[in-house]
Parts: structure tokens; C-alpha cells; sequence
């Protein structure tokens, strides 16, 4: 299921339409394409292709968005940044700012967190397969929660809370078996994906946790995919969990919060976005009103739209009757259309390419893949070489994504506010590519 808004007879946005729909971008007649103050040409001019580039007053402004939807419902809910979708220490640093907390996936992920500046009291601990050294570290930390998904993982973790003389306060994931209508590669609330506690052990399972040394059972947790744009799937899961709340509360236990998760969808192509009031009506409707503290954990949904990677045409290849226009950037770069077949705009950096007459072209990269392909039979007009085009909404799930793959080192990144812009990540030296290797003195 590539796009299910993009039916095949439907046209794709033009450039003007991409740009229209994405406040902090316009394009401009003498310099091009800009993100908020900042001509990207110039952040090409001085750090080359490919590169990330990322809108800080765009994360802010739909943190801020989020936080407001939650709080015109009436709902108590904290924000906790899903740390995967952009791990990089200035977005943490911005969501700390903004009052966000986050949700982590991995031992490194924590560390990321802390020095980002967010409080360990605002970390919760998510994931299907912590080590007994995260968890350990976690422990250390004093994380506000760990998201447990599984009997096994329980009662590890009861055993290494109890052995350092702490309590851990877990929330129980649960699997509610709900097809969030997304990717199967990112669809995560199905009875047969790896993650969660199966609904109907739930309850037993958080009656013996409750009796476990090291562990304080405070509530529930979910989420149930990514890149979800409909409400339909969210309260069905929500609904479940609020029933198995009652039944919780009914059998005695203390159940003090549900964290609803994260996988609200933007609007890559022209699908109506999810919004954050349709969310927080959704979470309202089915858990409102049941004295629970709230918490979600959106990535893409606060970073994707922020971000774009800046890449420069290498050649134009024409093959039969196709036009191939390869780029700096590959797959190993922005995995996104190679692995979910994910639909990502593209656009001129100039204005004036951005109003010639257009045909239909591939976009692709260098990397030895078919599957390297960032678009087909996309309208673009004629590219000269070394002419620069944008891939838009690379902010989640890009940059954490990259790999060396065929020897490219990772693309530099560069964070824009207003007028300013600064280099984040320089790109990475060729020679860092071996630094770690060693060739045995036995191979001569
Ligand atoms: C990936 C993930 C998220 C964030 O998903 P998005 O689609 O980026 O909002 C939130 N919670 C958990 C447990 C996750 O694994």
C-alpha cells in the first residue's frame, strides 16, 4: 500500500503546491527556495549536497500546535517526542525547550535524551527487546517510566529494580489488535506483530506485576503504528484500553495513566493530514473523563515536515523512453522511498526551473539498487547538471536512517531559525568510513 491517497489518475502536486502547503518554505524569484529566512542555495553553496536541512521554528510551532490542541480539549497530557524519528541533540534540545519530554527506544536513545536536556523524569522507556544493561541504566537514571511488553521482560526487570534496591513504575504495553490502516512495515497493533502484551493476558499479567518486587504497576500503554492519518483505528485501540482500564479498576488495581503513543501521519503527497484537535478528540472520546494522566508520543508528526535533504543533479540519463535524473543523494541517505515505497515531493531549488515546462522523470541515486529510486514519472522540468532539487519531508526518519552503504558518508545537517542557519552535523570525513577497521597482521 504505497500512498492510499495517490490513485493512480491522480496528478501529483506541482512545485507550487508543495511549497503552498508548507509554511516554512516559499519560493523566491532571485534566490529560490527558501526555509523560513534562508536561501537553501546559499546553505549549498557553503556545505555542499547532500545535506539535511531542518526548520526550528517549524518543530516549535507544531510542538506548540500539539501541546494547545491537548490543552483546549481539557486533557492532561504530556507530549514525549519519540526520539527515533530525529535523534539529533539540537531537536531534543528544542523539545526540552518546548516542555517536551521523550519517549526512547534504546540505551543510546536515553543518553541522546539527557544531553539533549530533557529531565529523566520525563523519559519514558520504550521497546520489545531492552538488554539488561538499558534497563540497568534507565534504573540509574530515574526515568519516569518503563514501558514493559512482555511477562518475560517483566520479570527481568523486577529482578534488577529489586537487586539495585529501586521500583520501577512500568506501564504495561498492550497489543489491542488493531489494524491501524497503515504500511505493514509500520503498522505495530496487530495480534500477530512482535509487539505489546496480547490483550486478554493484559489484565493477569498486571495483577501479578502489582505483586512483583521492584515494580510499581501505574497504567497502561499503546501504539498501535505510524504515519496514521485516520482517527477510525486510534478509537478503536483507545477504546479497548479504556474497557480494560474499568476491568483493571473494577478487580482493584490502581491504573493512574494511559500513554496513548505516537503514529499521528502527515501529508507527504496531498492526503489530508491528521490533526492534532482530531487526535485529541479521539483520546477525549474514549478516555476522557477517567481521572487518567495522558501522554502521547508523536516523532514524525513533529519533525517530518521540518525537514529536507538538499541534493544536486550528477547527470540526466535518458534510456528508451525514460529520463533518469541521478542525484548525489541514495537510498543510503533517505531510505524511506526504498523501504516503504514512501512518496516524497521534490522541487527545483531555482525559481526559474521551478516554472519551465515539465515531462516525466525518475529520480534516483547512485547506490548499485534498483531500489534506489526516490520518485517515477514525477514532473520536473528540464535539470542541468549540478542544478539542485529539495525532497521534502525528510525530518523524521531520515538522517537516524543513513547508512555508508556503497562507501558514501553521511550527508552533513543544518539547522535553520529565522534568518540564521548553522551547521549541525558536519559530513562525515571519508576516512571515518575505516577509522574503526583493522586489517589482521595474520592476512600479511
Ligand atoms: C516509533 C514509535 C513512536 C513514534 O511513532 P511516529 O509514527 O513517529 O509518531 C511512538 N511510540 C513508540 C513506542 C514507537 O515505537
Amino acid at each position: 500500500m504505497p500512498h492510499p491517497a495517490a490513485l493512480p489518475h491522480d496528478p501529483d502536486p506541482t512545485t507550487a503546491e508543495l511549497v503552498a502547503a508548507r509554511p516554512h518554505l516559499s519560493m523566491h524569484a532571485m534566490d529560490g527556495l527558501l526555509m523560513d529566512g534562508v536561501p537553501l542555495n546559499a546553505v549549498a553553496d557553503q556545505v555542499g549536497t547532500p545535506t539535511w536541512v531542518l526548520s526550528a521554528g517549524s518543530i516549535r510551532g507544531r510542538l506548540q500546535a500539539l501541546q494547545a490542541a491537548f490543552a483546549s480539549a481539557g486533557l492532561p497530557a504530556r507530549v514525549h517526542y519519540a526520539v527515533k524519528a530525529n535523534d539529533h541533540l539540537a531537536v531534543l534540545r528544542i523539545m526540552a525547550q518546548g516542555g517536551a519530554g521523550a519517549d526512547v527506544v534504546s540505551g543510546g536513545e536515553l543518553q541522546r535524551a539527557r544531553l539533549g536536556g530533557i529531565a529523566p523524569e520525563h523519559i519514558v522507556f520504550s521497546g520489545v527487546g531492552k538488554a539488561e544493561w538499558e534497563l540497568r541504566l534507565a534504573l540509574e537514571a530515574g526515568v519516569g517510566q518503563i514501558n514493559v511488553e512482555s511477562a518475560e521482560e517483566l520479570a527481568m526487570l523486577s529482578g534488577i529494580a529489586a537487586g539495585m534496591g529501586c521500583v520501577a513504575r512500568v506501564a504495561l504495553r498492550i497489543n489491542p489488535d488493531v489494524d491501524a490502516g497503515t504500511h505493514a512495515k509500520i503498522t505495530t497493533g496487530r495480534a500477530d506483530n512482535k509487539f505489546g502484551v496480547a490483550y486478554d493476558s493484559a489484565a493477569a499479567l498486571y495483577a501479578h506485576a502489582d505483586g512483583l518486587p521492584g515494580i510499581e504497576p501505574v497504567g497502561l500503554a499503546l501504539h498501535i503504528g505510524s504515519q496514521i492519518l485516520s482517527m477510525t483505528p486510534y478509537r478503536a485501540a483507545y477504546a479497548r484500553a479504556a474497557e480494560l482500564v474499568r476491568d483493571l479498576r473494577a478487580a482493584g488495581q490502581i491504573v493512574r495513566m494511559v500513554d496513548c503513543g505516537g503514529g499521528l501521519g502527515i501529508g507527504y503527497r496531498d492526503e489530508p493530514a491528521a490533526t492534532p484537535a482530531a487526535f485529541a478528540g479521539a483520546i477525549r472520546a474514549t478516555l476522557g473523563g477517567m481521572g487518567l494522566e495522558l501522554a502521547v508520543e508523536p516523532g514524525r508528526w513533529l519533525v517530518g515536515s521540518a525537514g529536507l535533504l538538499l541534493a544536486s543533479v550528477v547527470l540526466v540519463k535518458a534510456t528508451g523512453n525514460r529520463r533518469f535524473v541521478v542525484l548525489d543523494a541514495a537510498m543510503n541517505d533517505l531510505l524511506r522511498p526504498a523501504m516503504y515505497d514512501a512518496w516524497h515531493g521534490v522541487v527545483p531549488l531555482s525559481a526559474v526551473d521551478a516554472v519551465q515546462p515539465t515531462s516525466p522523470a525518475d529520480i534516483v541515486g547512485p547506490v548499485c539498487e534498483s531500489g534506489d529510486t526516490f520518485a517515477r514519472g514525477r514532473a520536473l522540468p528540464a535539470l542541468a547538471r549540478n542544478a539542485r532539487l529539495a525532497i521534502l519531508d525528510a525530518g523524521a526518519y531520515g538522517s537516524v536512517m543513513s547508512s555508508t552503504y556503497n562507501a558514501r558518508p553521511l550527508a552533513a545537517e543544518v539547522l535553520v531559525d529565522g534568518n540564521r542557519w548553522s551547521v549541525i552535523r558536519a559530513r562525515q570525513p571519508m576516512e571515518a568510513l575505516w577509522a574503526g577497521e583493522t586489517v589482521p597482521d595474520w592476512l600479511g
